[in-house]
């Protein structure tokens, strides 16, 4: 990655992580879960209005790194209004981006600016703060009472 693209991305997440996007709690929501990394200390809640199918709302509360709040902020920015099928896809494929599955030069326009998050493949502990939200809006969506851990 060169240099000129590197620094942009860390200017998204650092913008991110100062204001981060549905940063709320959501009253009465159909759907809540809580995500905990042990390795950083990140600790997240996702809050789900889910109606039809459709996630209507979606917002999360918590502390953690600016990597981990970063991405829930860009989560929650990407997954609002979506169906729960097109949640998942965009679950998988952030998740094949930050583990390396798509190689080199990954065509991940699709995935918009979530594509800040592909450095974050060379940095195992890192993967983990990036993942947390997802993993934990996962559980959300499947309404799993068990906390999202990254262990
Ligand atoms: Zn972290």
């Amino acid at each position: 990655m060169d240099q000129e693209l590197r620094e942009l991305y860390q200017q998204v997440i650092l913008d991110h992580n100062k204001a981060p996007r549905n940063f709320r709690k959501i009253e009465n929501p159909s759907r809540f879960a809580e995500g905990y990394n042990p390795l950083c200390g990140d600790h997240l809640d996702i809050y789900l209005r889910f109606d039809n199918g459709n996630i209507n709302d979606i917002s999360f509360q918590g502390s953690g790194c600016a990597i981990s709040k970063a991405s829930a902020s860009l989560m929650t920015s990407m997954i609002k209004g979506k169906t729960k099928e097109e949640a998942e896809k965009i679950f998988h494929r952030f998740h094949d981006l930050v583990t390396g599955k798509l190689g080199d030069n990954p065509d991940i326009e699709d995935l918009g600016k979530l594509a800040v998050f592909a450095g974050v493949r060379d940095f195992p502990a890192r993967v983990k703060c990036a993942s947390l939200a997802w993993h934990t809006m996962m559980n959300a969506l499947e309404g799993k009472q068990e906390k999202a851990t990254t262990e």
